[in-house]
């Protein structure tokens, strides 16, 4: 399946560097945790995204060294794996990898309260490689709504929040929009000039969860010429840690026939 002419394959959201700086081997197939070297080459994956996710409870402090150690430790492992792995930053740098039969590593940062509301950490980060922000994530920053946030302080984006997509947009980062609130999508939307993605979202009318994504939302996205990463964890309304967080397929499935079931579907 891989390297076929037609079938580009791209997986736009994963939590391995958090393994691989707990010591996880990324050249060996690993019990813990969904991916790995061989289970990338298994699955004929042409592009992964790696988030470097940073917790909204880490003070404000800590957050840049944070994610400056995962983008170290991203940079290492794909220069030590450089026969199978090559960053891409550009489409064309995935295109050449593609071509010379390598995995292409795109960097993002999963939770935009790691910039301290500093634009200048934004153009760092992209510096350092990162092509993609995920504006928020489970508590809204103060400038981005997380649609986790039952009493929103403001509708969607602040001015700042504006700042930050059109410096995104004029750097050539990837606006993602996983996690935010629809009121933050819809700003986005309105503002964008280019493709923005949800890089790990679900389908709102198949589960009613505040992660997942509305048919209007999706017609939005896709209409900016982006794309929606459908989880292979499931994002249910059944009580549990809904993504990342997975302990098999089977479970995944079960939640979500139960899930479908309640909503006789
Ligand atoms: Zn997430």
């Amino acid at each position: 399946m891989n390297n076929s002419d037609q079938l580009f394959t791209a997986d736009l959201h994963c939590d391995t560097i958090h393994r691989i700086l707990q010591g996880a081997d990324f050249s060996r197939r690993n019990e813990i945790g969904h991916l790995d070297l061989p289970r990338l080459i298994e699955g004929g994956i042409d592009l992964q995204v790696f988030a470097c996710f940073t917790e909204s409870f880490i003070e404000a402090k800590d957050r840049v060294p944070l994610v400056h150690r995962m983008l170290d430790g991203l940079h290492r492992t794909v220069e030590a794996h450089g026969e199978k792995v090559a960053l891409a930053r550009t489409s064309s740098e995935a295109a050449r990898n593609r071509a010379a039969g390598k995995i292409s590593a795109v960097f993002s940062i999963e939770n935009g309260l790691v910039l301290n509301d500093n634009l200048d950490t934004l153009r760092q980060f992209y510096e350092r490689g990162v092509r993609s922000l995920t504006l928020t994530h489970n508590v809204s920053s103060a400038w981005c709504i997380s649609s986790a946030d039952e009493h929103p302080a403001f509708d969607g984006l602040t001015a700042f929040g504006r700042e930050v997509v059109r410096m995104m947009d004029e750097l050539g980062m990837i606006v993602d929009l996983s996690h935010a609130a629809p009121s933050a999508v819809a700003a986005v939307l309105e503002i964008a000039t280019r493709p923005v993605i949800a890089s790990h979202s679900c389908v709102r009318a198949l589960c009613d969860h505040h992660r997942n994504l509305t048919d209007e939302q999706i017609r939005g996205i896709a209409a900016t010429g982006g794309m929606v990463g459908i989880n292979s964890g499931v994002i249910s309304t059944v009580p549990r840690r809904w993504h990342h967080s997975v302990a098999s397929s089977s479970r995944a499935w079960a939640a979500m026939a139960r899930c479908m079931a309640s909503r006789n579907m």
